[in-house]
């Protein structure tokens, strides 16, 4: 069987009019014997800069979590639902827009090729836009009233840490990431150890970017 597809092959793609305005085509990384495989949505802008799949601030981050979870990376494929940049110019700056439906289907023979190259015994997909590639599908999420009364929307995320400062120091990479990528960011980030359910500590944000405490 043949590998998967190459950067030369997502370069020279013409299927939508991504490739016009991006720096070049993100093919996906890693062994065509990989078990595991990471789909994200897109090139962000390093990647897109780089020519390579998950080396943004995001990706880095998800690449040591996953060695820290015990699995090496060369048995893990990486790549996107979609394998050209989609942004908006804003200034000196490339805002980061979700693809659309039409991109996401103009670039799912990619990933098809890949998925059948590869064939992962487990894919994890990063977002809505890799889950419905994945599935060769639109997801429709429904707003609720939640979006008018302005009440708190959160996540949760339950991880191993060694320690109360490791747990700070990924709640802090955890906060950066979201004013790299979204500088009006207001939020907060909680931390607490499973057993007794405390916090232990709270890390805030406001606009400015100014930590206000742990
Ligand atoms: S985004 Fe996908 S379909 Fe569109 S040009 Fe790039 S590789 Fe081709």
């Amino acid at each position: 069987m043949s590998d998967p597809p190459s950067k030369d092959d997502v370069d020279h793609c013409r299927r939508c009019e991504l490739w016009e305005r991006a720096t070049q085509g993100v093919a996906g990384e890693g062994s065509s014997k990989a078990r595991l495989m990471l789909v994200g949505e897109q090139p962000g802008d390093e990647e897109d800069r780089e020519g390579r799949p998950f080396v943004g601030p995001a990706g880095r981050l998800l690449r040591e979590i996953v060695e820290e979870a015990g699995i090496a990376m060369r048995s893990v494929y990486l790549t996107n639902a979609v394998k050209h940049f989609f942004f908006e110019p804003r200034g000196k700056r490339r805002i980061h827009k979700t693809p659309l439906q039409r991109h996401v289907a103009a670039c799912h023979a990619w990933l098809e090729a890949e998925l059948a190259r590869v064939h992962p015994a487990v894919i994890v997909t990063l977002g809505a836009t890799a889950l419905a590639a994945v599935h060769g599908r639109k997801i429709t999420i429904t707003d609720g009233p939640f979006t008018e009364t302005k009440e708190i929307v959160g996540g949760y995320a339950l991880m191993e840490m060694k320690s109360k400062e490791e747990a700070l120091d990924y709640g802090r990479k955890f906060m950066d990431l979201h004013l790299q990528h979204w500088p009006e960011f207001e939020g907060e980030c909680e931390i607490r150890p499973v057993e007794d359910q405390q916090p232990v500590a709270m890390q805030t944000r406001n606009v400015e970017g100014a930590d206000t405490g742990t």
